[in-house]
């Protein structure tokens, strides 16, 4: 899985995790609604306790007064007169609780039910002060006739009130009900709104990554692009440079004029043969050839006509030498030729061959010419300049002979050289 998708599910993921966290926080956290329908129902509980209280203290009243005429002066010994007029304290304390909490059109109804009591609580006083000096019948009579009448719409009046609380919870309980309703529905909404938005999130944000990659690509490429462009270029310059280096060395080791090997290549592989001679004991011989009377002709027919003659010629050496042998332009109308593998008896037959083919070679304007040709191969303890240097000697000689001439250099080793060096 690439790295991005794996980083967009992993932020999808969160970005869940979190709306969900977020809808269970506002689901059971409690709203302000709520709460205000929750203290109402309370309210209205409270109210009905209140109201309950107050029925059960007029009841036990009205039995208690019940119970005083029957029971006779047992009362007085059971010491039950202060608990009926607890009753009486109770009601009042409980009365004062409930008034504040009642609604105005409740309160009408409780002044009703104030006036009934006070009403029974006057006759109340009455029977039991006829109770007390003996007089059993006229309360029993103020008792049944009036006390038990009007207690009953008494307790009337309060369970109309109480009717009116149960109806009060019951709206305070449907409101309540329909505010953690429409809470939840709240809540629902707004976590769908969450989990979508956080879904139209995601969507742009892969479409603007999808958009960021292609045009990554498209910049990679074109660098990609740009690098091949670059690096072709760069091989191209470095194969012209080559080429050019290349160009420089064949021309710093050529000679401009025949285009055979310059001085210059020719010392490097007489140093190459002198190592492989040091080291395979493999002899190797030089013939240094020159062209005789050169400066006639460059007089009499000119120092172009010299150069023709000096490229053709270079032409026959190199057709004329073993392929592995090597020719060069020594200097001026000067060539020397490198003969590899050779031993001493060798030198001469190939430089007379050469010699005859220049002398017997008709040459475009000058006609025939001639050249003296020195040879020498190399010995044991012998520099490349002494070789140099015998050849040279032995072209001399040749000269000396009349031109057209070929010597070759009679030593085999250096201590005869030496010798032989003082004689020439
Ligand atoms: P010798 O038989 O003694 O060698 O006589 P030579 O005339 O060849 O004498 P030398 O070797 O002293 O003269 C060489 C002449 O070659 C002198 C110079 O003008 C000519 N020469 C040297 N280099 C060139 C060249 O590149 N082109 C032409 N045309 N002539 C050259
Ligand atoms: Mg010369
Ligand atoms: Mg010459």
């Amino acid at each position: 899985m690439q790295h991005q998708t794996r980083f967009l599910i992993y932020g999808f993921a969160v970005i869940i995790l979190m709306m969900m966290a977020l809808a269970f926080i506002a689901l059971y956290s409690p709203s302000s609604n709520n709460i205000e329908g929750n203290f109402k129902v309370s309210r209205q509980l409270e109210k009905i306790n209140l109201i309950n209280e107050l029925a059960t203290i007029i009841q036990n009243r009205t039995r208690f007064m019940q119970s005083m005429l029957l029971n006779d002066e047992q009362f007085i010994e059971d010491e039950s007169w202060p608990n009926f007029n607890r009753l009486s304290g109770a009601y009042s304390e409980t009365r004062n609780r409930l008034v504040p909490l009642l609604a105005p059109r409740e309160r009408e109804i409780m002044q009703a039910i104030d006036r009934l009591d006070k009403d029974i609580s006057d006759l109340n006083r009455q029977v039991s002060i006829l109770f007390l000096n003996g007089s059993r019948n006229e309360a029993s009579e103020i008792l049944l006739q009036e006390v038990l009448p009007k207690t009953a719409p008494l307790l009337s009046h309060l369970s109309e009130l109480t009717q009116s609380q149960r109806m009060d919870v019951q709206k305070a309980l449907l409101l309540a009900s329909n505010e953690a309703e429409k809470s939840r529905m709240q809540i629902a909404i707004f976590s769908i709104i969450a989990v979508l938005v956080s879904l139209a999130v995601t969507c742009i944000a892969i479409l603007y990554w999808r958009k960021l990659s292609g045009q990554l690509q498209d910049m990679n490429s074109y660098l990609e692009q740009r690098i091949h462009e670059r690096t072709e270029s760069l091989l191209d310059t470095q194969k012209e440079l080559l080429e050019d280096n290349n160009e420089l060395t064949r021309m710093a080791l050529t000679d401009n004029l025949t285009g055979l090997s310059n001085r210059t290549n020719m010392n490097q592989i007489l140093r190459r043969e002198y190592a492989r001679f040091e080291r395979h004991d493999q002899r190797f011989g030089i013939i240094m050839l020159d062209i005789d009377h050169f400066k006639k002709i460059n007089d009499s027919f000119g120092h172009d006509t010299g150069d023709i003659v000096l490229k053709k010629l270079a032409l026959i050496f190199e057709s004329a030498i073993r392929t592995s042998d090597f020719v060069a332009r020594w200097g001026g109308e000067e060539f020397l030729i490198c003969c590899t593998t050779i031993e001493e008896d060798d030198l001469l037959p190939i430089a007379e061959t050469i010699r005859h083919l220049v002398a017997s070679t008709e040459l475009e304007y000058v006609g025939q010419i001639t050249a003296s040709l020195g040879g020498a191969a190399i010995v044991k303890g012998e520099t490349i300049g002494e070789l140099i240097k015998r050849a040279d000697v032995a072209l001399y000689e040749a000269k000396n002979m009349g031109r057209n001439q070929s010597v070759v250099s009679e030593f085999t080793d250096i201590t005869m050289m030496q010798s032989a060096g003082s004689s020439l």
